[in-house]
């Protein structure tokens, strides 16, 4: 089914935009087809979502950046501390990577907003395969 992933209408014979595949979807998409739950939709945003989610995606963009800032300062802090410790071991510095690998992980897969692949809603053909009508090349035979 091609689904609006904002309001998950179907948006067959409606006006919209493709969501962009990019590794997070695909991401997204192989732990859900690990866990059963994928359902194989085409994703879309629907013309009457598509301001909505424009804000959102930008505010995500925002939010994303503000998380990497805050993970790597984390990830320094932890860092620091392991340093002054004295202790310098391969795990603690590994762990405090990894938290703040883990934080990014968890921000991103809650609050993802995908980015569309442009911002012109174009009209969606409907369940069947679009079977445009093959130009005839050769006019006047
Ligand atoms: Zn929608």
């Amino acid at each position: 089914m091609k689904i609006c992933i904002d309001c998950q209408k179907d948006v067959s014979g409606m006006r919209a935009v493709r969501i962009k595949e990019d590794r997070i979807i695909g991401f997204i998409r192989k732990v859900k087809t690990a866990m059963k739950i994928a359902k194989g939709n085409e994703l879309y945003v629907c013309e009457d979502d598509l301001p909505k989610h424009l804000e959102r995606r930008k505010s995500f963009e925002k939010t994303m950046v503000i998380f990497t800032v805050l993970a790597a300062i984390i990830v320094l802090l932890l860092l620091v501390t392991i340093l002054l410790s004295g202790r310098i071991e391969l795990w603690t510095v590994a762990s405090a990577i990894l938290i703040g690998v883990l934080l990014l992980l968890f921000s991103l897969v809650f609050k993802y907003v995908p980015a569309v692949e442009n911002t012109e809603p174009v009209q969606v053909s409907g369940g069947l395969p679009a079977k445009k009508k093959r130009r005839k090349k050769k006019r006047g035979e």
